[in-house]
C-alpha cells in the first residue's frame, strides 16, 4: 500500500485545510504522514494574528484544525522556519511532496511621497500588533493623536479603522494583546478616516461588517446617503445589480441613515478619494486626496483634491508574500500554476499561492483542489527522511502536545478575567508556557 510523506508549511487556514483534504483522500491504496512546519511556537496562521478580536466567533474555525492536528499522521513543528532554520531543497529531498501555505504577510506599499513618515504604517503592522505576534509585540504604536486615517475599502481597512474607532471597554472581554489594550485605552484617537479609491459599488467591504457599524454604541459612522444612492444608480444602469452588491448598498444605505448620537468618537467614510501625498515635519501631518469620478465605470481623477490633517495614516491596500529563500516568488506570490509549482514536488495553497484574496472557507476549497493534483502527480513513494534530522539538537520544537500546553495556559489566564485567552506575545514566553 502506497505510503506518502508530505511537508505542509504554514500552519494557517491553508495549511490545515491542505492536511484535511489529504487525510480525506486516504483509503486502503492510499495513505499519507503529513509534517506541518511552523515558524511562530503557536500555530492557526492569521486566524490568531489577523482575524479582529471582537469577532471571536470567526475564531472558532480553530476548533477545526484542531482535529485535523490530532489525526494519527499529523506532527506539528511549531518554531521552526523555512528559509531559516531549513531550507525548500531539504525538504523537496525528503518528502515525497511539499505544499506551501505560508501565506502574504507583507503590507503592499501606497507608493506616494511622504508613505515613509514616522506614523505612516501599513495594516501588516498595525493587525499584529493588537493580535499579539511576536514580532510586533514592541512595535512603537503612537496612538496620542486625534486623527487617523485608514486607506483601503476592504475588510482589513475596516477592521483596522473599527479597532482605533470603537470604545476600548468594547474589547476588554476579546484577546486582543494586553499592551494593546492598555494603549487603546490611552488611545486619544477620536476621529477616524476610512478612504477608498473607488466608490461605493466598488469597495470589498462585505454586507455582515457593514452591518455592523450602526450597532457600534459609542462611535458615530458617517457615510454620505448621496454618495451611496449615486453609486446605487450607476450599478443599476449596468443592468441587474448582482445580489451581494445589493446587499452591501443597502448597509451602506442603512449606515448612512442611521442617527447620529453626537459620539466623541467618529468613523467617516470617504470614497473616490486616492491618496497623493502625505505631509508632514518628521512625523505625519496631513494627508492629500485627488477626488476620482466613475465615468462608464472606469475610475478618472476629476483633478480636485482634498485634505485630511491626520496624525496617523495606516494603508490597507493589500498583501505580498515574504520572499523565501529557494522559492520563486513572481508578483507578491509563489510562482506557480493552479498551485503547481512547475517542475518540482512544491505546491502552493492560500494566499501564498493566490494573493490575499477570500475569507478562511475560500482556502478550504482551494487546498482540496490543489492537493487532487498533487495526487494525481505521485509516482512511486521516495520519501527518504523527514524533517526531525535537519534541526540542531537542542532546537525547541513546538509539537502538538507542546502548543496544547501553550494554548491551554493562555485560555485558562483568560478565563480568570473573563476572555477568551491572554495571549503571551513573545517567542521566549510562548516557549516557556509550553514547558511540560
Ligand atoms: C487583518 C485580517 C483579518 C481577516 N479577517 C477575516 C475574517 O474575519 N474572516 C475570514 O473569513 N477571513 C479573514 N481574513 C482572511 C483569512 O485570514 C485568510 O483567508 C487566511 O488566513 C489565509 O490563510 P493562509 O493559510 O494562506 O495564510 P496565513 O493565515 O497567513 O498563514 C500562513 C502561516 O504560515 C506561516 N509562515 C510564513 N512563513 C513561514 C516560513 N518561512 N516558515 C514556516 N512558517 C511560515 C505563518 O507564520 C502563518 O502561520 C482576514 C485577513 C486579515 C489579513
Amino acid at each position: 500500500m502506497p505510503h506518502y510523506k508530505i511537508a505542509i508549511v504554514g500552519a494557517g487556514p491553508a495549511g490545515y485545510f491542505a492536511a484535511q483534504a489529504l487525510q480525506n483522500s486516504q483509503s486502503d491504496e492510499l495513505t499519507f504522514s503529513i509534517d506541518m512546519i511552523e515558524r511562530l511556537p503557536t500555530p492557526w496562521g492569521l486566524v490568531r494574528s489577523g482575524v479582529a478580536p471582537d469577532h471571536p466567533k470567526i475564531k472558532t474555525v480553530a476548533k477545526v484544525f484542531e482535529k485535523i492536528a490530532v489525526e494519527p499522521n499529523f506532527r506539528l513543528f511549531g518554531n521552526v522556519e523555512l528559509g531559516r532554520d531549513i531550507q525548500v531543497n531539504d525538504l523537496i529531498e525528503r518528502y515525497d511532496a511539499v505544499v506551501m501555505a505560508t501565506g502574504s504577510a507583507i503590507g503592499k506599499k501606497l507608493g506616494i511621497f511622504g508613505e515613509n513618515l514616522k506614523n505612516s504604517i501599513s495594516a501588516a503592522e498595525f493587525v499584529p500588533w493588537y493580535n499579539g505576534h511576536p514580532d510586533y509585540a514592541d512595535f512603537d504604536m503612537d496612538l496620542s493623536g486625534k486623527v487617523a486615517v485608514v486607506i483601503g475599502a476592504g475588510n482589513v481597512a475596516m477592521d483596522c479603522a473599527r479597532m482605533l474607532a470603537l470604545d476600548p471597554t468594547d474589547l476588554d472581554p476579546t484577546d486582543t494583546a494586553d499592551h494593546a489594550l492598555k494603549a487603546l485605552h490611552e488611545s486619544n484617537i477620536r476621529k477616524v478616516y476610512i478612504c477608498g479609491r473607488r466608490g461605493p459599488e466598488h469597495a470589498a467591504f462585505t454586507a455582515p461588517e457593514l452591518r455592523e457599524l450602526p450597532k457600534l454604541e459609542h462611535t458615530d459612522v458617517h457615510m454620505d446617503a448621496m454618495v451611496i444612492a449615486d453609486a446605487h444608480a450607476r450599478a443599476a444602469a449596468k443592468g441587474e445589480i448582482e445580489k451581494h452588491l445589493e446587499s452591501n448598498l443597502e448597509a451602506m444605505r442603512l449606515v448612512a441613515e442611521t442617527p447620529k448620537d453626537s459620539n466623541e468618537r467618529e468613523l467617516i467614510f470617504h470614497f473616490l478619494a486616492a491618496p497623493k501625498e502625505i505631509k508632514g515635519d518628521g512625523k505625519v501631518q496631513e494627508i492629500v486626496f485627488g477626488i476620482n469620478e466613475v465615468e462608464n465605470d472606469a475610475i478618472v481623477d476629476s483633478g480636485k483634491t482634498f485634505a485630511i490633517e491626520a496624525d496617523l495614516v495606516i494603508s490597507a491596500i493589500g498583501y505580498e508574500s515574504e520572499p523565501i529563500a529557494g522559492v520563486a516568488f513572481e508578483k507578491g506570490k509563489i510562482s506557480n500554476l493552479d498551485g503547481r509549482v512547475p517542475n518540482t514536488n512544491v505546491y502552493a495553497v492560500g494566499w501564498a499561492k493566490r494573493g490575499p484574496s477570500g475569507v478562511i472557507g475560500t482556502n478550504k476549497s482551494d487546498a482540496a483542489d490543489v492537493v487532487k493534483l498533487l495526487i494525481e502527480d505521485l509516482k512511486l513513494p521516495k520519501a527518504t527522511g523527514d524533517i526531525t534530522e535537519l534541526l540542531p539538537t537542542g532546537h525547541e520544537v513546538v509539537t502538538q502536545e507542546v502548543w496544547q500546553r501553550i494554548n491551554a495556559a493562555e485560555v485558562a489566564v483568560g478565563e480568570t478575567q473573563g476572555r477568551p485567552r491572554v495571549k503571551a506575545t513573545s517567542i521566549a514566553a510562548l516557549l516557556g508556557l509550553g514547558k511540560a
